[in-house]
């Protein structure tokens, strides 16, 4: 089992006059030098590109929202999680760039006399757009920060196997699978997006920023509110966080949710050769690497120790009198607020 490389750096609950952890420059790797009006332009840059990716335009838009409506909105509850199905809308870069308002989805939605529990599932994810959004206007630099830092939280700088995760190639299907889908299409299946943020945060312990700032160079739909409160909720730092403590099992994920690894085989070619779902476990069959795929980067239950460790390390300085976890957001006077990234 390779080993991931990484030095360790303690971002939160750090004495006053010691250097402070910054997050990433929130621009592609081409802005070399973190200067603010450079930044500027590479975020416009980049949202260009995304608009010209994303493109459906209004009519369009409408059409698929009422193909959705007619479809899948009926088995949306259950399907919406499963990547291997078409059992979303895939409006979120239209809703992004305003080629559907959410309030013209509810209003199709009220019409409908008896709408079943897959409507109401669907309202409440657009509430939690909304709800993003807001939070983020009302707390900017969340943008780029812990909403609830966890006090005293080690985190590795990003190495060789933050490269991994990026490239998809960190021997762990599902996650792999998403990230490949990512860098193919510039859109992730939300229950993915989940688990490869949570593998970065939890299985490689990589502060969440870097993470944030790789999706929102990739995804057709990135934006700033959805994105850094879902890399939040993951990390356990954000407003209605998971528990920091309730870390992602990727290969029971995938067999949850992708049962016959149809998912994983469509992103992951080097597993074409096993059926159903043998492509979660390529270790568990003699032939399991023989189109090329890589071993696995770290071993998921040390891991998941190793996470749980720093975790209670984070509880412990709390309770010293750390930076308080589980109350309200301190955002104001967080102590990484000398820390800041391109807002
Ligand atoms: C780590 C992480 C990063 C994310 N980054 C983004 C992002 O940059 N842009 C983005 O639009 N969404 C983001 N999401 C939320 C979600 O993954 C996407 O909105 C969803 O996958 C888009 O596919 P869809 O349009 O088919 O969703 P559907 O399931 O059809 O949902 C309908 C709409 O509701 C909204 N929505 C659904 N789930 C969420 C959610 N968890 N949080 C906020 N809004 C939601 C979106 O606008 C979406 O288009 C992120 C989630 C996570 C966990």
């Amino acid at each position: 089992m390779v080993r991931r490389a990484g030095t360790r750096s303690r971002h939160a609950g750090r004495p006053q006059g010691r250097a402070e952890r910054r997050p990433p420059e929130a621009a592609p790797e081409s802005a070399s030098k973190p200067g603010t009006g450079r930044v500027r332009l590479e975020m416009a840059r980049l949202e260009m590109a995304r608009l010209e990716m994303a493109r459906l335009g209004g009519r369009r838009a409408r059409v698929v929202a009422r193909e959705f409506r007619e479809g899948a909105l009926t088995a949306y509850r259950t399907d919406r999680d499963r990547p291997d199905l078409d059992g979303t809308s895939r409006l979120s870069a239209a809703l992004k760039y305003g080629e559907i308002h959410p309030r013209t989805l509810l209003a199709d939605l009220g019409r409908d006399q008896a709408p079943g529990a897959g409507a109401s599932t669907f309202v409440t994810e657009l509430a939690w757009r909304e709800f993003y959004a807001d939070v983020l206007w009302h707390h900017p630099r969340s943008a780029w920060h812990d909403l609830r830092p966890l006090p005293g939280m080690d985190y590795d700088e990003p190495g060789v196997a933050f490269d991994a995760w990026r490239a998809g190639r960190t021997g762990y299907p599902f996650v792999d699978a998403g990230m490949r889908q990512l860098a193919a299409t510039g859109w992730m299946h939300n229950r993915v997006r989940m688990v490869t943020a949570s593998f970065l945060v939890k299985h490689l312990h990589v502060w969440w920023p870097h993470g944030a700032r790789h999706f929102m160079a990739q995804l057709c739909d990135g934006d700033l509110a959805s994105n850094s409160h879902g890399w939040q909720w993951v990390a356990g730092t954000g407003t209605d966080a998971a528990p920091y403590f309730r870390v992602f099992n990727p290969v029971a994920q995938g067999h949850r949710f992708d049962p016959r690894g149809d998912y994983v085989r469509r992103w992951v070619p080097e597993l074409g050769h096993l059926t159903g779902a043998a492509a979660h476990e390529p270790w568990a069959h003699t032939t399991g690497y023989a189109g090329g795929y890589p071993t696995r980067i770290v071993e998921h239950a040390a891991a998941r120790a190793e996470a749980l460790r720093r975790y209670a390390v984070s509880r412990t300085a709390a309770a010293r009198g750390g930076e308080p976890t589980g109350v309200r957001p301190r955002i104001a006077r967080s102590r990484n607020r000398a820390a800041l990234g391109p807002e």
